[in-house]
Formats: C-alpha cells, structure tokens, sequence
C-alpha cells in the first residue's frame, strides 16, 4: 500500500471548515438528519425544522458529545428535502460537534422538477458546481453525496440518471456517495450503477441494509467493498433491534466488520428525546450495549463508528484510519 506521506489523507470538509481525520477521536453517526422538511409530500411528522425543532437537535447532540465523546454526524439531507445548511452550521457550532452536509437527491417521490428536465451530464454539473462552489449563497461546501435515493429492486428511470450523476460528480470531486435503498431493496443495482461510473466501491455506503433481512446481500456489498450501513436502528417500526443485532453479528462473523456503518436515521421530530422518541443516542444507550452483550468487543465498536466512517468520507485505506 501507498504510505500516508505519498497520499495525504484528505480533510473532512465540515459545514464549519476543514478538519483532519485524526482530530475526530470520538464516534460518528454515519446517516442522520438535524434539518428537514418531507412535509410537502403530505407527512407532517417527517420535519425537523429550523425553529422548532433546533435547540433540541442541540441539546441532544452536545449532551451525547459529553456523555460519548459524539465528534462527528453524517448528515444527509439533500435537495429537495428541506437542507438548511446555516442552520446545521449554527447547530454545529453550539453543539460542538462537528457536521457534514450533503448533495444530491433522494428517492423519486422527492425529485425536484429539474430531474425530469435534464441530462445526466446536467445534473452533474449541478452536483460539481454546488460542491465546489457552496451551496446557494452560504458558502458552505457539501463533504459527502448523499442520500442518494431509490426504491424496488431496480431504480426507476429518474433515479438511475442520479446515481450515474451522483457517481460521476464523486469522481470528478473526490467525495463519496451515501445511497437511500428503500426498506434495504435494490443495493446490489445501484452498486452496479455507481460502479459503472467510474466510482471506487470503497466510496460508496449503500443505505438502510438493516432492513433487509438478507445476509447474503449484505455479505455480497461488503465483500466487493462497499459500507454496509445499519443506520436506522432504533426505528422499531420497521425492524427490530433484535433483528439488526443477529444480521450485524451475521456480517462480523462472515469477516467484514471495517466495511459497516452504524447509525440512527433521525427523520421526524417524532423521534426525538424531547418528544419521547429514541433519539440520536438510541446507538449509544441500546444498541451497541446488546452488541457488547453479545461479544462485540471496543476495538471492533470503534472500528464501526469512528474509523469505518472516516475512511468511507476519505477514501482512506484500513491502514491509513
Ligand atoms: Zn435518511
């Protein structure tokens, strides 16, 4: 492998400036969101908004840097979701953890108007321009594409022209792409689409796989080197964390523990503690506890929530992070 020295690990780009891997000593929520707005496809719920909703966002996430060392969150909320990415700043710097924003779009029900307009070398540069040039007027630069959405076994015709824009903007940019399979269906397509692109399977995180209860799914993303992201756990509603842990403890024992990501998937205000939901801390209260109850031991947690998702940002090596 290449030393260090000949390839500089590259910087987390955070809504908040530049930081280097090694400063992020504390864990990571590697999919969540601390703004959204999914209210104008008729779900009330599905909002975190920016005055309602932020200060406890904050609370939440200072309380589980002291109480954790919480240093990073992945936060994936896109165009057409409702991104506020002054607000994620302002959460961020009052929080003191630090926060990645993202581009791109999600799943078909949430395009905006400009997909169906456009060709796939279009949107791309849309994506380019907004990543290196910031987004609107803001001035802050997304560090991750992400979530990049389909739903099915196969994506539909608009969300197959986004993840090719998707994949060929990472590429072009050297960030990674975070994808959206809805329920955990259709991961192995959109590799293939990402992939085809151009795209190293080390910079892509293929979404929601906790709910698709397919070990052998997961151990074909993983074994081609791509993350396998359990990131909704805690939502009970849709699996339970019973399940979660024999499908993650199925993927360790099958030997790919440094390509899984963890997270909690925060979507609806809901969810938060403030309104007796799990919150972004379900990860650190329940779920790795059960995990440790089970055998699974520091060095592999801190290889799932800190070094997994540095490297899945960075394109950095297992030796390198
Ligand atoms: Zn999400």
């Amino acid at each position: 492998m290449n030393s260090t020295a000949s390839h500089p690990t590259p910087l987390l780009r955070t809504v908040v400036g530049e930081i280097t891997p090694d400063s992020v000593r504390g864990p990571v929520l590697a999919h969540e969101h601390l703004v959204l707005d999914l209210d104008h496809k008729g779900d009330g719920a599905a909002v975190l908004a920016p005055d309602r909703h932020a200060a406890a966002v904050t609370a939440e996430l200072a309380a589980l840097r002291e109480e954790f060392g919480l240093s990073l969150v992945i936060e994936l909320t896109c165009r057409g979701m409702g991104r506020d990415v002054e607000t994620l700043a302002r959460i961020a710097r009052d929080a003191q953890v630090a926060v990645v924003a993202a581009t791109g779009w999600y799943y078909e029900p949430f395009h905006t108007p400009e997909i169906d307009d456009s060709s796939v070398e279009q949107l791309t540069g849309t994506l380019v321009r907004e990543i290196h040039g910031g987004i609107g007027a803001t001035g802050v630069r997304p560090g991750v594409l992400g979530e990049i959405g389909s739903h099915g076994d196969t994506p539909t015709a608009p969300e197959t022209k986004v993840l090719r824009a998707s994949a060929r903007a990472a590429v072009t940019t050297g960030l990674s792409v975070a994808t959206h399979a809805q329920l955990g269906r259709g991961g192995l397509a959109q590799l293939d689409l990402l992939t085809a692109e151009g795209l190293p399977p080390q910079r892509i995180s293929i979404g929601h796989q906790d709910l698709l209860d397919d070990p052998a799914v997961h151990r074909e993303l993983a074994a081609s080197g791509a993350y396998v992201a359990f990131d909704t756990v805690g939502k009970d509603s849709y699996q339970s964390d019973g399940t979660r842990l024999r499908l993650l403890l199925a993927l360790l024992e099958a030997g790919h523990a440094d390509r899984v990501l963890l997270s909690c998937d925060i979507s609806r205000h809901g969810y938060l503690t403030t309104e007796g939901g799990q919150g972004y801390g379900h990860l650190f209260h329940s779920f790795l506890p059960q995990a440790r109850a089970a055998g699974v031991d520091e060095d592999l947690i801190d290889l799932m929530t800190r070094r997994n998702p540095l490297r899945f940002l960075t394109g950095a090596s297992v030796e390198e992070i």
